[in-house]
């Protein structure tokens, strides 16, 4: 039997747009760039409650829970970095395959490992938010006080510090934190999401 048989020749293989139709949505990447601290696992959590809320069904996949699982044998070198997001943008896919709204929150500093996770993902399917909050104003809430370590030398290959960030250029969304309180920020943030994960 080959791949592309049915196991079940009375019933036939059941298809991402015939998901979409049970869950009532469009299913999509929602891929959340930015420094560490910029804010991404917080808006990525107040999006996941709130599309919730409003009947759609979502899966957040976070860079510091894949690294624990699935990623635990990566580091943080170009080439680790690069197969994190390899493997992560294919698990997506896997969910948006299912029909699920996935919500991604990836660090992914560089323009080519975007640009790698939108291939693999499809480029209608990913859709680039760009948490835009400054370099000084994440080191200023050094959330998990790896900025300072980073400053002293003590982490190594750490984005905006002593690896590479480039911003996004052209992100389907931008949303910015600084000076904006989460819930203003999220309010921007869902606002624009919300039409493209609607069905027609
Ligand atoms: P990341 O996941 O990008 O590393 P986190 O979400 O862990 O960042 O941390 C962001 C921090 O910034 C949190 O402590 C959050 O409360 C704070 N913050 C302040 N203003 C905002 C905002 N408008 N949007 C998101 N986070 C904000």
């Amino acid at each position: 039997m080959n791949s592309s048989q049915n196991i079940f020749p009375d019933k036939r293989v059941l298809r991402r747009s015939d998901k979409e139709k049970i869950l009532k949505q469009r299913a999509k990447a929602i891929w959340l760039t930015g420094l560490s601290g910029s804010g991404k696992t917080t808006l990525a959590i107040e999006l996941e409650n709130a599309l919730i809320e409003k009947g759609f069904f979502t899966q957040i996949l976070d860079g510091d829970i894949v690294r624990m699982g699935i990623n635990n044998n990566l580091g943080f070198s170009e080439k680790d970095r690069k197969e994190n997001i390899r493997r992560v943008a294919e698990v997506s896919k896997l969910f948006i395959n299912c029909g699920i709204i996935t919500i991604n929150c990836f660090v992914s500093p560089t323009i080519v490992i975007r640009r790698e996770a939108k291939n693999i993902i499809g480029v209608d399917d990913f859709i680039e938010v760009f948490i835009n909050t400054p370099l000084e104003i994440c080191e200023k809430r050094d959330v998990k006080g790896l900025y300072a370590k980073a400053r002293k030398g003590e982490v190594l290959d750490f984005t905006g510090v002593n690896a590479p960030w480039e911003e996004p250029e052209n992100a389907d969304i931008n949303v910015f934190t600084n000076k904006m309180t989460v819930a203003e920020s999220l309010k921007s943030l869902i606002n624009q999401v919300i039409p493209l994960v609607t069905q027609a």
